[in-house]
């Protein structure tokens, strides 16, 4: 009998039959690979707050459609009560930027399957203009806090 070598323990040859790892669909169209994120929308007025979160896991192309309505909304109605100007619209803008990063890492989809549709990704957040919306209370909170400094001089 030959002496036994290290390589008689190294790697079988030919392919290991693993078990395939689970695949996680979209919630939406059940195509995959899909991220298993939240997207946020938030509104503020006054002192009423909402929030709208979806979780997933979704496609790269109904979450970034997701992530596109979602920030948009929060762009233009997440602003108008003290703290969702400091805290929550930033927050949840921070949310969804950071979820669209991880849509965009995903592989290509595979096709969607016969009866279901992908949501419609729509036009990028900076060209709706709802969005400049966000420019008239980040305005207002530039020329507060430039008095505020400037009289505290
Ligand atoms: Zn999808």
């Amino acid at each position: 009998m030959p002496p036994s070598s290290p390589t008689a323990w190294s790697a079988p040859a030919g392919p290991v039959n693993l078990p395939p790892a689970p695949l996680v669909g979209c919630r939406v169209c059940g195509v995959s690979p899909a991220a298993p994120i939240t997207v946020r929308a938030h509104q503020g007025l006054l002192f009423m707050m909402r929030w709208q979160t979806l979780d997933g896991p979704f496609c790269a192309i109904c979450g970034i459609a997701l992530v596109r309505d979602m920030t948009t909304k929060t762009l233009w109605q997440g602003w108008w009560s003290p703290i969702s100007l400091i805290l929550a619209a930033p927050f949840t803008l921070v949310s969804n930027w950071i979820a669209y990063h991880k849509l965009s890492q995903l592989q290509p989809a595979a096709p969607v399957f016969p009866g279901q549709r992908q949501l419609i990704p729509g036009k990028p957040v900076l060209h709706r203009p709802m969005a400049y919306v966000a420019l008239i209370p980040l305005i207002w909170a530039t020329v507060v806090i430039t008095r505020l400094i400037i009289s505290g001089a």
